[in-house]
C-alpha cells in the first residue's frame, strides 16, 4: 500500500480530490508514520477482530486498521471524504465506509451483526469537538467492548487518568475509570497532523474491564450523582446533590456521610470512584 501516513503521498491525494478541510468536524489528518506504527501497536488487533474506526478523514489508519484486522467499520461524516476513501480503500474487501455521524449509529446493533455480538475494538483519531459524547456514548450504551485506543487531546487524555485533588478530575475521569483501565501510550506534537492542531495530542488506550472496580447498585445513579457533584465542582457535595435533583434529605446525607467517616462539608471533587460507589449505594438502600 502507498501509505498516506507520508506527507506527500496525503497532499497528492488532498490535491487530487481538491479537498478543503472542514474546520467543524475537526479534520486534522495524521502525517506521522511512526505515529501509525504505535496507534496500531497499542490497539494490539489481530486478525479476529472487528474494528469500529471513527472518522477515517482520507483513510490513513484505515489502511493500516484493513491490514491487521479481520474487518474494518469506518463511520465518516463528511460526504466529501467518501468517493477519497472508495479511492484510497479500493483495495480492500474487508472495509465498510458508511457516511453518517458516529453519534447517530447504533453501534450495539453493528457489532451484533457484523461480529456477533463479541467485543469489539475501537481505533480512532477522534474530532476533538466530539471526544467526551463519544467515549460517554460507548460505554453507557454497553456496546460490547474490547479497548478503545484513540488520539485526543492531551489534556482530556490527562483528565481520564487522574484522581481527586486535581483540577483535572471531574465526570470523565470517574466514568473513564469505573469502565476500563486507562492508559497514555504516547504524546503526539502539532506537527503530526495537516492541518496542525492549536493544542497536543496524545494517544490513550482505554482496556474495558470485564468486571468494574466497584461494586454499585445502580450505574444510572451512581453516574447522576457524579454528574451534580461536578456540575458545581466549588460546593460541598450536600448542596450539589440538592441542585441536582438527587433525592436525599440534609440529614439522610449527614447520616451516610458519618458512615463513610467524611466531613459533612466535603466537597463532591474530594470523593474517590469508591467513595461515590459506596455513596451511592447507601442512596439506593434508603430509596428502596
Ligand atoms: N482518521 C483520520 C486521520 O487520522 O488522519 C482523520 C482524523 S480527523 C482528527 C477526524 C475525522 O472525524 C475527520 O475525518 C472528520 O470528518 C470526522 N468526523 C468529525 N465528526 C464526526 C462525526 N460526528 N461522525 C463521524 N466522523 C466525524
Amino acid at each position: 500500500m502507498a501509505t498516506l501516513g507520508i506527507p506527500a503521498n496525503t497532499i497528492a491525494v488532498l490535491q487530487k480530490y481538491d479537498f478543503n478541510f472542514q474546520k467543524k468536524f475537526g479534520q486534522n489528518f495524521l502525517i506521522d508514520t511512526s505515529v501509525l506504527d504505535r496507534i496500531i501497536e497499542a490497539s494490539h488487533i489481530t486478525k479476529d477482530d472487528m474494528v469500529l474506526e471513527i472518522g477515517p478523514g482520507i483513510g490513513t489508519m484505515t489502511q493500516y486498521l484493513c491490514e491487521a484486522a479481520r474487518e474494518v467499520v469506518a463511520v465518516e461524516i463528511d460526504k466529501n471524504l467518501i468517493p477519497i476513501l472508495e479511492d484510497t480503500l479500493a483495495e480492500y474487501d474487508n472495509v465498510t465506509v458508511i457516511n453518517q455521524d458516529i453519534l447517530k449509529v447504533d453501534i450495539r446493533q453493528l457489532a451484533e451483526q457484523r461480529n456477533g455480538g463479541k467485543p469489539i475494538k475501537v481505533v480512532a483519531n477522534l474530532p476533538y469537538y466530539i471526544t467526551t459524547p463519544i467515549i460517554m456514548g460507548l460505554f453507557e450504551s454497553h456496546v460490547p467492548l474490547d479497548s478503545i485506543t484513540i488520539m485526543v487531546q492531551k489534556e482530556v487524555a490527562d483528565r481520564m487518568q487522574v484522581g481527586p485533588g486535581t483540577k483535572d478530575y471531574g465526570a470523565l475521569s470517574l466514568a473513564v475509570q469505573y469502565y476500563a483501565k486507562p492508559e497514555i501510550i504516547a504524546n503526539v506534537p502539532p506537527n503530526c497532523f495537516m492541518p496542525r492542531p492549536k493544542v497536543g495530542s496524545a494517544v490513550i488506550r482505554l482496556t474495558r474491564y470485564e468486571t468494574p472496580p466497584v461494586d454499585v447498585m445502580d450505574e444510572k445513579l451512581m453516574f447522576r450523582i457524579i454528574r451534580a457533584s461536578f456540575n458545581q465542582r466549588r460546593k460541598t457535595l450536600a448542596n450539589g446533590l440538592k441542585n441536582g435533583g438527587i433525592p436525599i434529605t440534609k440529614d439522610e446525607l449527614a447520616a451516610i456521610l458519618e458512615k463513610m467517616g467524611l466531613p459533612e462539608n466535603i466537597r463532591g471533587e474530594a470523593l474517590t470512584l469508591a467513595q461515590f460507589a459506596e455513596l451511592s449505594n447507601f442512596i439506593k438502600s434508603i430509596k428502596n
